[in-house]
């Protein structure tokens, strides 16, 4: 298969640190519209190759194509600028602004001749910040603080902040942590809903929500992809359940 048909293909990915490998040679291809999940014990590597995606970190060798685009060259603002966007654990939203206000600072600037200025509330700005608040079932607290969300509720603005900057692919590490039972499903079908029409890479412990959420499941280990494939496929692997579901 070409790697034209994926919108993701990363292969060889390798980077070390002082000798220490922590991804090694991953190869992973992530379909328009599919929903990734990674998991794997702690130390596997997972957060470092979002790292790698997203060029916070840089590679030591290997490539990483984003709908034709080589990215391992590009800064990290030029790769949000390509429709790829990241979400790290700790919600990272401005909690002295309201939800609106949050939404709105999202969405990319700099299209109009003094876009890049000053911020002028248009309407393409409130159509946008209305559909993402819907998505995220926030509408209803779009004038509140955004401090005053609840831990789950700040998560999805998160999200909804990286939906703003129309980012065709999403990539999110652990984004249940801490969530009741209940905004854990309520998650599952956000990330089900955003799946429409983007894809999500998701690293993810609670396996209820994996089998939930995910498409495909690749399984890191020790820097390495020790097995892929659908949820069943991973959960029934003796590698698997030895490297990881066992403990
Ligand atoms: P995971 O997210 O799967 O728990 P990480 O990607 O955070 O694992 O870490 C993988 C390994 O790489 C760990 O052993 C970690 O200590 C190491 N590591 C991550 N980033 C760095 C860095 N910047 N310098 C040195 N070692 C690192
Ligand atoms: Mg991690």
């Amino acid at each position: 298969m070409s790697k034209k048909n994926f919108l993701l293909a990363v292969e060889g990915l390798t980077v070390s640190f002082d000798g220490f490998k922590a991804v090694d040679d991953v190869s992973l291809y992530v379909d328009p519209g599919e929903v990734r999940v990674i998991i794997g014990p702690n130390g596997a590597g997972k957060t470092t190759l979002l790292d790698l995606i997203s060029g916070k970190t840089r590679a030591s060798s290997g490539t990483i194509d984003f709908k034709g685009i080589e990215l391992t060259h590009l800064k990290e603002h030029q790769i949000v600028r390509e429709g790829l966007a990241r979400k790290f654990q700790t919600p990272s939203i401005y909690e002295d602004l309201t939800v609106y206000q949050n939404l709105e600072v999202s969405f990319p600037r700099g299209r109009g001749v003094f876009g890049s200025l000053f911020f002028r509330r248009t309407p393409d700005v409130e159509a946008a910040v209305q559909a993402v608040a819907e998505e995220i079932q926030l509408t209803d607290a779009l004038s509140m603080q955004a401090g005053l969300l609840s831990h789950g509720q700040k998560q999805w603005l998160e999200i909804g902040m990286l939906l703003m900057q129309q980012a065709e692919l999403l990539m999110l590490d652990e984004p249940v942590a801490g969530m009741s039972v209940k905004e854990r499903q309520q998650t599952a079908e956000l990330l089900k809903r955003i799946s429409r029409n983007r894809s999500v890479i998701v690293i993810e412990h609670d396996m209820e929500f994996v089998r939930a959420i995910a498409h495909k499941v690749t399984v890191l280990h020790q820097g390495k992809v020790l097995v892929e494939g659908s949820m069943d496929k991973v959960q029934s692997d003796p590698r698997v359940i030895e490297a990881y579901l066992g403990h």
